[in-house]
């Protein structure tokens, strides 16, 4: 990593937690955790072997048939009480996010708050669990639905969002009756532990809940494990597609929520003030490490591509970089050095192919030492064929692409390869009504820059941004993490002992 100084002998150990007890792992291998806004490392990250993955499967394993054998409603009652649990901790578990990812506390409360939507939803399972009934199918028969719990379900969760991620998955898979193996993101591993004792403080058995770290063996290793059912994944594009196709392959039920290029159409009725303040929000807040970022300005017709910039560009320039822990901060580090280098070399790529670079966010921070920060960027004339536009760049970096009018910027989203989330800033309801029948992207804004569903409807991309058939929390959460069983009973009051051969039709 760049920029780094180690302190082996003073950092702590991030566990395992497994069958509720952390465990501190016996694998040599092994990642540093970055405090981003330092470029220090504060901890130490062991990588599960394949022992301990077997064991960790084992106890999930072991403790499915008693937890889904409790009660929905009892269920639900622990889920109430990591919920307060969850909140009252919520001071501690932002000062964690934000020293391991580097966003400012604000935005850290933001997604846990986010994470609790999903908590309380989920207490709602004796509803949202029922299944359906129909009295005399047939004469004296009767059928009806179930929905039961699949076993052990693992999720795979990406750097960005440490807790609410986790909590988009296993508040839901646990309230269904399934055991939970979660593998947080080694970059920023301390949130899950934390929740895990929380879930423990709210009477969860042993081996409902369990954390594992690793990087890519661990995954692998999941995704062939033959007693894990399921697997929830979010993460890059590119992983998402492995990680769909080995699972299926593995027999397993997945959902992989992949990455994400989203365009905010701004039409030339739309009150400039109020896009203005929601681009530099979904643009650069979190450092625009967000799979809901905007990342594309679409500006409709020149003048309104010029005013816009006559507001945005300078507001860009005054961006507050900082530590996050600092209350005026408005962006954090990015996660890592490498990353940020990453960032960098797509804005020098986007000089090259031609577009204008009209805020430079490198100077003063490209190269230098201790955290990881970068300025705010913003691109004029940015051209689809431009690898700027086309790839994910997941950095504070904006770029404005010009078109004539509302249908020119409804075919350019709908011909990018990603297609997560997109928003439209306008004073017409025809033009909204317009936009969100023919656009094809899995989560829409009207007037709304960050479409994030609440809990109770269900978040998932399109196209690339998701390979799977589910989308992620909300009932379509409910779905994924249970399989329907379809019941025809009878209770003859005389048994018709006779044998029928044709195809059982109700009489
Ligand atoms: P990532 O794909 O690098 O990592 C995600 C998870 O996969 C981590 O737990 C990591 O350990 C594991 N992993 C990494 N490389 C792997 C490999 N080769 N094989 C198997 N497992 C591997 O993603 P990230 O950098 O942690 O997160 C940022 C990405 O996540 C962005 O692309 C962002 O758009 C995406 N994201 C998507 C959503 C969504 O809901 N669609 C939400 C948040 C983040």
């Amino acid at each position: 990593m760049l920029n780094s100084a180690r302190e082996p002998a003073a950092v702590p150990t991030v566990c395992h937690w497994v069958g509720g007890k952390a465990q501190g792992g016996t694998a040599d291998r092994g990642g540093d955790v970055f405090n981003p806004s330092t470029g220090r490392v504060t901890a130490r990250v062991p990588f599960a072997s394949a022992e301990e993955l077997n064991a960790c499967v084992a106890v999930a394993q072991a403790a499915f048939a008693g937890w889904a054998g409790t009660p929905p409603l009892r269920r639900s009652r622990i889920l109430f009480r990591f919920r307060q649990l969850l909140e009252e901790a919520g001071d501690q578990l932002a000062a964690v996010i934000s020293r391991e990812h580097g966003k400012t506390l604000s935005d850290a409360r933001g997604e846990i708050v986010r994470g609790l939507e999903v908590v309380e939803f989920a207490c709602g399972i004796p509803d949202l669990i029922k299944g359906e009934y129909n009295e005399n199918v047939g004469t004296g028969v009767d059928a009806y639905s179930i929905r039961q719990p699949l076993g052990v379900v693992a999720g795979i969760t990406p750097f960005n969002f440490p807790a609410m991620v986790p909590l988009w998955m296993f508040p839901v898979a646990l309230a269904c009756g399934n055991t939970f193996i979660l593998k947080p993101s080694e970059r920023d591993p301390s949130a899950s532990a934390l929740m895990a004792e929380l879930l423990q403080k709210a009477g969860l058995p042993d081996g409902v809940f369990n954390v594992l770290h690793g990087d890519r063996a661990a995954v692998e290793g999941l995704l062939q494990h033959p007693d894990i059912a399921a697997i929830s994944f979010v993460g890059s594009t590119p992983v998402a597609r492995v990680v769909h196709r080995e699972g299926t392959l593995h027999g397993k039920r997945v959902q992989a929520l992949g990455g994400a290029k989203n365009h905010m159409v701004i039409l030339p009725d739309a009150d400039l003030d109020d896009a203005v303040e929601a681009l530099l929000g979904a643009a650069y807040g979190s450092a625009g490490e967000r799979c809901m970022a905007i990342s594309v300005a679409v500006a409709v017709g020149d003048a309104c591509a010029d005013r816009l910039i006559e507001r945005l560009a300078p507001r860009v320039t005054a961006l507050r970089v900082g530590p996050p822990t600092d209350a005026g901060t408005e962006m954090g580090p990015l996660i890592t050095g490498e990353h940020r280098r990453k960032v960098c070399d797509y804005i020098a790529g986007g000089v090259d192919e031609g577009a204008r670079l009209l805020v430079d966010g490198r100077p003063g921070y490209q190269d230098a030492p201790g955290g990881f920060f970068l300025g705010g960027s913003l691109f004029d004339r940015v051209q689809p064929q431009m690898r700027i536009y086309k790839e994910e760049i997941f950095g504070p970096v904006l770029g404005i692409v010009r078109v004539p009018d509302l249908d020119a910027a409804i075919r350019l989203i709908n011909t990018h390869p990603y297609a997560n989330g997109t928003a439209v800033f306008t004073r017409s309801g025809a033009a909204a009504r317009a936009f969100t029948s023919a656009i094809e992207v899995g989560m829409v804004g009207v007037n709304v820059p960050l479409p994030v569903p609440v809990a109770f409807h269900s978040f998932g991309g399109w196209r690339n941004s998701l390979f799977g058939d589910h989308h992620i929390y909300g009932r379509e959460g409910v779905r994924f993490y249970t399989r329907l069983k379809a019941i025809t009973q009878r209770w003859p009051r005389e048994l018709d002992k006779k044998a029928e051969f044709a195809m059982p039709t109700m009489k």
